[in-house]
């Protein structure tokens, strides 16, 4: 019964979250909202994050899941990360407390964000290798089933920033009767051992919020599945699928420097790169370089060709809404 009365009200909620989403993405296009796309992502996020809790509740199919949101990626490049994951969610609200606090964040120097871009590929295929060195598995056996069976299994580690915070089943996390998750909880609960458990666990929490304190999206720098997706902008074979691209008009740009300022993945190529697509794998499509940038059609978010959003020239005291 009480799970009939949920599963209404999260219809509920993802249908008005979507009805929302849809009004403010309209008035963004065709009224000229400039600085309202930010507003516009968090209600995506919230709704993606309800529809998440629905979709695990009603489905224990978790390598389905994973391929649809795999599928999805190889259209629509690293958008998840920007506007669907649940976990980015949780590290844009500790932002939000940081920046409410007036806390600047830290960026990492230049030349450190280059080597740790490249080193993201070395910890994917240390993430993809864990199961096979937990489980001591012998070469001869390593086959897809088995990869994917083990306790820890890539499924849960390509799916763990996908868990809502409240799940539907039995957890290692409790409050008040009610099952908590956190990204990989799962997994270090299994390697921890009954009694160590809470306390790996609140660890793992602690450093990942701590760190996205100082760091903005400081975990989807690393995080196992958003370096998959990246890996569709990394190499020149796959980028001709994805559908939404980033554009810069180059004799637009002033070299102001701000849309490397403001964006959160703290890619340089935006600013760097001379015009054309310059979508990156460290991009996540969030928009926040194109809602900031101040000079009109400098900036575009492209689908299949067509202008989808575009930086506006918002330092003209007239154009201000
Ligand atoms: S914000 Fe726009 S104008 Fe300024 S550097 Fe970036 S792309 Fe160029
Ligand atoms: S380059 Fe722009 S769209 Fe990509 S992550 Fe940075 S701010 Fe977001």
């Amino acid at each position: 019964m009480w799970l009939e009365v949920l599963s209404e009200i999260l219809k509920l909620t993802i249908f008005a979250g979507l009805a929302l989403a849809g009004i403010l993405a309209i008035l963004i296009w065709k009224k000229d909202l400039k600085t309202k796309v930010s507003y516009l992502r968090f209600f995506v996020q919230a709704t993606a994050m309800t529809a998440f809790f629905f979709i695990f509740s009603y489905t224990t199919q978790l390598l389905l899941i994973l391929v649809v949101i795999f599928a999805l990626s190889i259209f629509f490049g690293r958008f998840f990360c920007g506007w669907l994951c649940p976990f980015a969610l949780y590290l844009d609200l500790v932002a939000a407390v940081r920046k409410a606090f007036k806390i600047r964040y830290w960026n990492f120097p230049d030349k450190l964000n280059k080597f740790l871009n490249r080193f993201r590929y070395a910890l994917l295929i240390f993430f993809i290798a864990l199961p096979f060195m937990l489980e001591k598995i012998e070469p001869w056996q390593w086959s897809l089933a088995k990869f994917l069976i083990g306790p820890f299994k890539l499924v849960s580690v390509l799916l763990g920033p996908v868990e809502p915070l409240v799940i539907p089943w039995e957890s290692s996390l409790k409050l008040y009767n009610i099952n908590l998750s956190y990204p990989y909880a799962s997994v270090i609960a299994f390697y921890s051992g009954e009694n160590l458990a809470l306390i790996a666990i609140s660890i793992f929490i602690a450093i990942t919020l701590a760190s996205s304190f100082v760091v903005r999206r400081f975990w989807c720098r690393f995080c196992p599945t958003g370096v998959s997706f990246a890996v569709l902008n990394r190499f020149k074979i796959f980028r001709w699928i994805p559908l939404l691209r980033l554009n810069k008009v180059e004799e637009k740009c002033t070299k102001c420097g701000i849309c490397k300022r403001v964006c959160p993945a703290q890619v340089t190529d935006v600013y760097e790169v001379k015009g054309g697509d310059i979508t990156t794998s460290m991009c996540m499509l969030c928009l926040r370089c194109v809602e900031m940038c101040p000079y009109e059609d400098c900036l575009k978010l492209n689908m299949a060709g067509k202008t989808l959003f575009k930086s506006r020239n918002w330092l003209e005291p007239s154009k201000i809404e």
